[in-house]
């Protein structure tokens, strides 16, 4: 059994900063990640990303291809298509789809992913989560869409969408919207746009090139059903968490941590990112950031008599 100083789970930004932070601190370290490839919500990112200072890039890729060419990840080389299956909290073993490990230090930066809708389990007309309606909804030109989700995110989409398509439908679950007042204030104003509460997709049929949905709703005053060309969920995100089920979560299947990045169980098992910040606090600056206190951190508790 390979015994590792730091075991680093996943290869977004946090993992990766992870690993940068373990080189420069003297630490060894092994990078898993479960993906064939690195970059995690990197990929993602359409958007020109202007908040991760000093520098503008056009998008995530670009963001990715400045990191993987910094001299520690080469010297790390990281596992890829390797997963955490599970975690032994009291022997500080971890278990992966490929190995077994007995680790000093566990960090886990597993990220966060998309919250799905069982109903549209299959369906080829959904947009995924990486499709941007600031740089793709002219895609959708003379098209309807569906947009599901009544937070910040949903209401920016459907307010994007707009613009192109024929027509917007906003599915809401309860009878109330969580976006911020401009968004709200934004879509009362769209005329090509009508919002359905309290209302779920209880199913849907493929119909020539279009998508029937049938809708369960609280109100009888709504159609049982809509047809449309393009369905975009913006139902939220969870933590990716379940793997490491003998710690505590908040919200949604996120890692409770303290100001070390220390979560619950244990002292030997940090997390960081996306995984540990429920979705309000997602951003690159903030794993970047926290990957150098974990491992600051841990070379601390190493150097400690
Ligand atoms: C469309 C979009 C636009 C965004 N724009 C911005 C922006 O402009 N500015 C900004 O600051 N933030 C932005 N964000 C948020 C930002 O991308 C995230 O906060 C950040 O990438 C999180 O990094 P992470 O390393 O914590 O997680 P992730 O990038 O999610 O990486 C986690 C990695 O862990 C791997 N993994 C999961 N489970 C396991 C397992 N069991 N074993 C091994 N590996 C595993 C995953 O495959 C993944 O590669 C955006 C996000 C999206 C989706």
């Amino acid at each position: 059994m390979e015994h590792v100083q730091v075991l680093i789970a996943g290869g977004g930004i946090g993992g990766l900063s992870a690993a940068i932070w373990c080189q420069r601190l003297g630490l060894s370290c092994l990078l898993v990640e479960k993906a064939d490839h690195l970059g995690g919500q990197l990929l993602q990112i359409r958007n020109e990303i202007v908040d991760l200072p000093p520098r503008v890039y056009a998008n995530g890729s670009a963001l990715l291809d400045d990191l993987l060419r910094h001299p520690a990840i080469d010297a790390v080389q990281p596992r890829l298509e390797e997963a955490i299956i599970s975690i032994d909290v009291s022997t500080r073993m971890v278990k992966t789809t490929k190995s077994d490990y007995r680790v000093d230090f566990f960090i886990a930066a597993t990220g966060a992913s998309p919250n799905e809708i069982p109903a549209l389990s299959g369906c080829k007309k959904v947009l995924t989560t990486s499709f941007s309606t600031t740089a793709q909804a002219d895609m959708l030109s003379a098209q309807d869409v569906a947009v599901i989700g009544g937070g910040d995110r949903a209401l920016e989409s459907a307010s994007n969408i707009s613009r192109f398509a024929r027509h917007v439908d906003l599915l809401v679950r309860s009878d109330h919207l969580r976006a911020r007042s401009e968004w709200i204030a934004r879509l009362e104003k769209l005329p090509n746009l009508r919002v359905f509460w309290e209302t779920e997709i209880e199913s849907y049929e493929a119909r020539q090139d279009r998508i029937a949905l049938r809708l369960r709703s609280a109100s009888n005053s709504q159609p049982a059903e809509i047809v449309v060309d393009w369905i975009l969920p913006r139902i939220g995100v969870h933590g990716n968490s379940s793997v490491f089920s003998p710690l505590a979560t908040f919200g949604d299947a996120y890692l409770k941590t303290d100001e070390f990045q220390r979560t619950s169980a244990s002292e030997w098992i940090y997390a960081l990112g996306d995984v540990s910040n429920g979705a309000p606090y997602a951003s690159l600056s903030l794993a970047v950031g926290q990957a150098m206190k974990a491992v600051k951190h841990i070379s601390l508790q190493i150097q400690q008599p």
